[in-house]
């Protein structure tokens, strides 16, 4: 019997892990750290032959340094996207050394997508795109005969940077299915509303002589909203004005441009062009504080809790100035109080008055509700779903979908269950 140890991501976003055990080997996909209480998964190290990591977000790679894993695959992109992530968890969890990242770094396995691996006896392994972020990827397996596609976290639509999710893929049995949008409630605007909502936001505050702060989360969104902000000023439908990233953005951004090729292809055919889709990103300074001249301010972090965002904030006590948020606050945040409606904010020592305006667009690296039942008809039909990944209402919800729309048995697994897979 081969089976599944679910250690993390269940009725919950939290830190996926997933056992995977046959008669003869045993392996994880994703060794993920929860990113509101640092929790890692209980796993026993010294019996997992390889880990699969799906790609470079906290709560998917995050606890993989805690452990001394012999055998760790994952792409290019991600490896290197990856280290940032172990980098910046180093020194807020105690939970792994520097040494400890070393030794993962170099137990690192690279592998292309759609490239197959054999990775135990009886267990092989392609990844598929998963347009989620850049090199995020589904896992293939197929364990002893029988299939398994893990979709990780997944975006079904072509966003400016990323590709869709390849539905392009091998017969499955089963699926292992992310749901952080997985009700029927969860139905968010296209891309092109989103687009037109930001460029009117940021065009009525240029137009006052005003200054636009856009809170992002450092991997994918900043790169996305830079990219839709340059193509509107290249064609002239947004005012040319300076824009300001943090230096981590320059880092990451550049990342993404080495790894062009992973990219949407328009990215590949600007560069070859010579046009920078990127566009001419200013290094964010203190001269942003002492002139009157409209710009855009790009910074982490997304929730406006830590991160240089945070100097900026004081901008806010200037009625002409706007704050926008790209994505989901979390409880407890600074951005979710500015969501919410707070007059006034307390980010270093001395409180500020918010009188600039606060709006929301959502620019979410996640496939809506019905973006996940369009990939679910799309890709070849699995015999049995398993749903993670989503809290426990959207969890529960996709099952049922899945249940009732697809005839296909669903279940969302509890923490710490075991189950046959196949
Ligand atoms: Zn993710
Ligand atoms: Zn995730």
């Amino acid at each position: 019997m081969i089976v599944g140890r679910f250690h993390g991501g269940c009725h919950q976003i939290g830190k996926s892990c997933v056992e995977i055990e046959t008669k003869k080997s045993r392996i994880l996909v994703d060794c993920g750290m929860d990113p509101s209480n640092n929790a890692i998964p209980d796993v026993d190290a010294s019996k997992i032959d390889a880990v699969v990591v799906s790609h470079a977000h906290l709560d998917h790679c995050g606890a993989v340094p805690h452990f001394d894993f012999k055998n760790i695959y994952c792409n290019a992109p991600t490896a290197d996207l990856m280290y940032n992530v172990w980098k910046d968890t180093v020194n807020l969890s105690k939970s792994y050394k520097e040494e400890d990242i070393q030794r993962s770094m170099k137990n690192i396995n690279i592998l292309g997508y759609r490239e197959p691996k054999k990775i135990t006896s009886d267990i092989s392994m392609k990844f598929y795109d998963a347009g989620h972020i850049l090199g995020s990827s589904s896992v293939y397996l197929d364990i002893d005969g029988k299939k398994l596609l893990y979709t990780g976290d997944i975006n079904e639509i072509e966003t400016r940077t990323l590709n869709p999710a390849d539905t392009d893929i091998d017969e499955i049995d089963t699926i292992i299915i992310e749901s952080t949008y997985g009700s029927p409630l969860d139905v968010k605007p296209s891309r092109k509303v989103l687009e037109k909502q930001l460029i009117d936001e940021i065009s009525e505050t240029i137009e006052e002589n005003g200054k636009v702060i856009i809170p992002v989360f450092a991997v994918g969104r900043a790169q996305e909203i830079i990219v839709i902000i340059n193509n509107y000023i290249r064609s002239g439908l947004l005012k040319k004005v300076p824009v300001y990233v943090c230096g981590s953005l320059t880092h990451t951004t550049g990342m993404y441009m080495s790894y062009s090729e992973w990219l949407n292809p328009k990215i590949n055919n600007l560069m070859n062009n010579g046009t920078n889709p990127f566009g001419n990103l200013l290094k964010a300074d203190d001269n942003i504080f002492n002139n009157n001249e409209p710009c855009i301010i790009i910074s982490t972090s997304g929730m406006v809790q830590g991160g240089p965002v945070l100097q900026y904030l004081s901008l806010l006590k200037n009625p002409k100035n706007k704050l926008i948020l790209t994505g989901y606050q979390g409880e407890g945040t600074i951005g979710r109080s500015l969501e919410e409606g707070a007059t006034e904010i307390t980010p270093f020592k001395k409180p500020i008055q918010i009188k600039g305006k606060i709006t929301k667009i959502e620019f979410s690296a996640h496939g809506d509700y019905n973006s996940l039942v369009r990939y679910l008809k799309k890709i070849p039909e699995p015999k049995k779903a398993i749903v993670m990944h989503g809290e426990r209402y959207q969890a529960l919800s996709l099952a049922m979908t899945i249940w009732k729309m697809f005839k296909i048995p669903a279940i969302a697994p509890t923490i710490g269950s075991t189950l046959p897979l196949f």
